[in-house]
């Protein structure tokens, strides 16, 4: 499988002033060739070599990878546009709105370079790359995440926020996962962001004051609205997103590596269980939490197939009111948002931890939930209809559970 992992380099003033230099001179080539490109419509990478190759090369004192390169960027920005525009008009044309066009495409001083194993190599604590000033060698800071076994495909060198990145795509062997005998169950949710079955429970808390200190600093710049207030809070947003994505590649690899070390599998519910839950608000806050849930649920996927670890996606209607002692589905069940307390055994938890533990039973047996006693089966199927209107009754024994 392919993922995108991002290493921060470790330059001394020199290396930087020779990675801007270098920066600055393969993005200038970029816009020689863009409006050739653009005039000619040549966005093949062959082409666009025959044609500019060698005046290119002359005339920006490039080495023949770095040449090569640049076209190749500008060839396949040219082509990813046209193919988002042809994507974004089936859309437009639909409504009747009008059409967009391709224009022609400014690359910025100190956009990414798109290196490949040719002129870039990573090793296991440095990169080698190729400058202006001929090859220098870096060290990077090697996140947990990065896998230990991968093979390199392509590396974006990137600036921002004032430190140099490499954006590597790699390619990660395949582990065939061996089917577990037990299951982490992890509860997602809106107050806790994951609660696991045994564990710490990763709240929100954190992310959440962020989010309200962002976004009291957003709408400042959003009443100003001139043109530095719209750079400044496009800045924030992306500050403010890669800080929640931290946060869930921190949670999503503890969950894993929870998993991996006690041999288990991971059992997650399935989006009709969230959609019973979660009210059907829009604001910024629901919108925000919808994105951040689902990357979460995202990264637990592809770490977990990259560990080898097991994903069961189970049934998750009612986990929120089931009994995790006893099986009894009651809505009376959870009294608040936090507590859990049985109406048929007593048995009281955290609510959270109570549906966590009924995700990872249920991904260990495949067998019908105990939905509730004859007595209060009206009840519960009447509450069913209430909270989310076209399902009737319960979910048929048959969709419960994997394979
Ligand atoms: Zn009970």
């Amino acid at each position: 499988m392919q993922s995108v992992t991002k290493l921060r380099l470790v330059a001394s003033p020199d290396e930087r002033r020779m990675l801007f230099a270098t920066m600055e001179r393969y993005n200038a080539a970029c816009n020689a060739i863009s409006p050739v490109a653009y005039s000619e419509k040549q966005f093949s990478n062959i082409s666009l070599q025959n044609r500019l190759y060698y005046q290119i090369r002359e005339t920006f004192g490039l080495s023949a990878q770095m040449t090569q390169l640049a076209i190749r960027k500008v060839a396949g920005s040219y082509r990813s546009t046209q193919e988002a525009i042809r994507e974004q008009n089936k859309v437009l044309a639909a409504l009747g709105k009008p059409l967009k066009i391709l224009t022609e495409i400014w690359f910025r001083k100190h956009g990414a370079i798109c290196y490949d194993a040719r002129v870039l190599s990573l090793g296991r604590n440095r990169v080698s790359i190729w400058t202006l000033d001929g090859r220098i060698k870096l060290r990077y800071s090697r996140p947990d995440y990065f896998p230990a076994v991968a093979t390199v495909k392509q590396t974006d060198l990137i600036y921002r926020d004032g430190a140099f990145w490499l954006y590597a795509t790699v390619e990660t062997p395949d582990i065939e996962p061996a089917k577990p005998s037990e299951y982490l169950g992890v509860d997602l949710g809106v107050v806790n962001i994951a609660t696991p079955s045994d564990g710490v429970t990763f709240s929100s808390d954190t992310t959440e004051k962020v989010r309200q200190r962002y976004g009291r600093h957003k709408g400042v710049l959003q009443k100003k609205g001139t043109k530095s207030a719209k750079r400044r809070l496009r800045t924030i947003s992306g500050r403010e997103r890669r800080f929640k994505t931290n946060t869930n590649h921190i949670i999503s690899k503890r969950i894993v590596c929870a998993a991996q070390g006690t041999k288990r599998g991971i059992a997650l519910e399935d989006l009709k269980g969230i959609l019973l839950r979660t009210t059907v608000r829009h604001d910024q806050r629901e919108r925000h939490h919808k994105w951040a849930f689902h990357q979460l649920r995202s990264f637990i996927e592809y770490k977990a197939r990259r560990a080898g670890v097991l994903v069961q996606v189970i049934n998750g209607a009612y986990t929120s009111q089931q009994c995790s002692a006893c099986g009894f589905v009651h809505p009376d069940n959870r009294q608040t948002q936090a507590a859990f307390c049985c109406r048929a055994c007593g048995h009281t938890e955290n609510a959270d931890l109570n549906a966590a533990r009924n995700i990872a039973a249920r991904a260990a047996v495949n067998r019908p939930i105990a939905v509730c006693s004859p007595d209060t089966r009206g009840e519960v199927e009447s509450q069913a209809c209430k909270e989310h209107g076209a399902t009737h009754g319960i979910m048929p024994p048959t969709s419960i559970g994997g394979s």
